[in-house]
C-alpha cells in the first residue's frame, strides 16, 4: 500500500527550513537540548512508521554515499538500511582498499567525486577531524560516522534514544560508562550529549584508559556531577544505565599494552545480581568478551534493541539533513 493511501501518512515535501537541512553532522556539540529532543521525536516517528509500513518514499530519488576507511558492521549497514527504508539509494565504498584510495587518492578528491553523485556523504575515517576536513571540501552534507578517537555523533544520539525509549526519561538517571574511555569515541560523544541533562555520570575505566581531560573539563563546565573509578562494584548498585565498551585494540601502539587491559571488566549474570532490576545494559558493539552471552536473555540486556534503534535514529538524521523531516 502506498503511504499516501494511509489516513495519517506523512507528507513528503522538501522542508527547506527544517532543522539541520543541508548541514553537516560532525560533532554532538552541534546539538542543543532542543535539537536532541527533535531528533528523538523524529526517530520515534520513524520507529512507528517502520512498524506500520516498513519503507516509504520520504527520500525517493536521493542518494547516500557510505565511505568507510575503517571497518564497520552496524554503522554502514544501518545507514544503508535507513536510506533504503526512506526510499532512496546507496553507493557503498565499505572497503576503500578496492577504491582509488588504494592508488593514493586524497580524501578531498574522493569526497569531491562522491558529491557529484550523491546527496549526502557518510564518512568513517581513522583520523580525528577527517569528517570536518571532508565537510570543508564537500558541498553536500557530511555525516561523521566515527573519526578515529574523536567522535561518533550518530551513535551517541542512538544511545540517547535507547535510554529514552527504554526508561522513558533521561534526567535524574545515573549513567555508568565502563571500559576504554580514553580511546572510545562513542563514550566521548555520549558524555558530551549528557551535559544537556541532569544526570549523574560514573566513569569506570582501567587507570591507563580514563576519559580524556578535555572532556572531563567540558563535563565540569556544564556542571555535570561525575566521579571516576577503576572498580565497577563501587557504582553498580546505584546505576540505571550501564554502558559497556570494548578496549579499542586498533588504537594501541603495542600489543602488550592492549593485553594488559583487555578483559579488565566482564559483565556476567553474576555481576547483574548486584544491579537494579530495571537497569539497562548497553554496548555500541562489537563486543569482544566484555559482556558474556549468558547475559543476552536478561531483560536488562538492551544492546540488541539499541542496534534496532540505530536504524530509526539514522533514518531521522538522513531525512533531516536532506530537508525531509
Ligand atoms: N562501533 C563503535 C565505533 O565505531 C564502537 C567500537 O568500535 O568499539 O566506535
Amino acid at each position: 500500500m502506498s503511504p499516501a493511501a494511509l489516513p495519517d501518512a506523512p507528507t513528503f515535501t522538501d522542508r527547506r527550513d527544517a532543522p539541520f537541512h543541508g548541514k553537516d553532522i560532525l560533532s554532538v556539540r552541534q546539538f542543543s537540548r532542543q535539537d536532541q529532543e527533535y531528533v528523538l521525536r523524529v526517530a520515534h516517528e520513524m520507529r512507528n512508521l517502520v512498524a506500520r509500513i516498513g519503507s516509504f518514499d520520504l527520500c525517493r530519488g536521493k542518494i547516500l554515499a557510505n565511505l568507510f576507511y575503517e571497518p564497520s558492521t552496524r554503522t554502514s549497514s544501518s545507514f544503508a538500511a535507513a536510506m533504503e527504508r526512506l526510499g532512496g539509494s546507496v553507493i557503498s565504498i565499505n572497503e576503500v582498499r578496492y577504491s582509488s584510495v588504494a592508488k593514493g587518492e586524497s580524501l578531498p578528491d574522493t569526497v569531491r567525486t562522491l558529491e557529484s553523485y550523491a546527496d549526502v556523504l557518510v564518512l568513517r575515517h581513522p583520523e580525528v577531524g577527517a569528517a570536518a576536513q571532508a565537510a570543508h571540501y564537500c558541498k553536500k552534507p557530511v555525516i561523521n560516522a566515527g573519526d578515529g578517537v574523536g567522535e561518533h555523533p550518530s551513535q551517541a544520539l542512538i544511545d540517547l534514544f535507547t535510554i529514552r525509549e527504554e526508561l522513558e526519561r533521561i534526567d535524574g538517571l545515573t549513567v555508568t560508562l565502563l571500559g576504554d574511555l580514553r580511546y572510545g569515541r562513542t563514550v566521548h560523544s555520549l558524555a558530551r550529549l549528557l551535559c544537556s541533562y541532569k544526570v549523574t555520570l560514573r566513569l569506570v575505566s582501567p587507570e591507563s584508559l580514563p576519559m580524556p581531560p578535555e572532556i572531563c573539563e567540558e563535563l565540569r563546565a556544564a556542571g555535570l556531577s561525575f566521579t571516576q573509578h577503576t572498580e565497577l562494584d563501587e557504582v553498580l548498585a546505584a546505576t540505571d544505565v550501564l554502558y559497556v565498551t570494548r578496549v579499542q585494540k586498533e588504537r594501541f601502539a603495542d600489543v602488550e599494552a592492549y593485553e594488559a587491559v583487555r578483559g579488565a571488566y566482564v559483565i556476567t549474570p553474576e555481576t547483574l545480581r548486584a544491579a537494579k532490576p530495571e537497569m539497562i545494559v548497553m554496548h555500541p558493539f562489537p563486543r569482544v568478551g566484555e559482556i558474556s552471552m549468558d547475559v543476552d536473555d536478561d531483560p536488562r540486556a538492551a544492546y540488541f534493541r539499541q542496534i534496532e534503534y540505530g536504524l530509526y535514529v539514522r533514518m531521522a538524521l538522513v531525512a533531516m539533513v536532506l530537508g525531509r523531516a
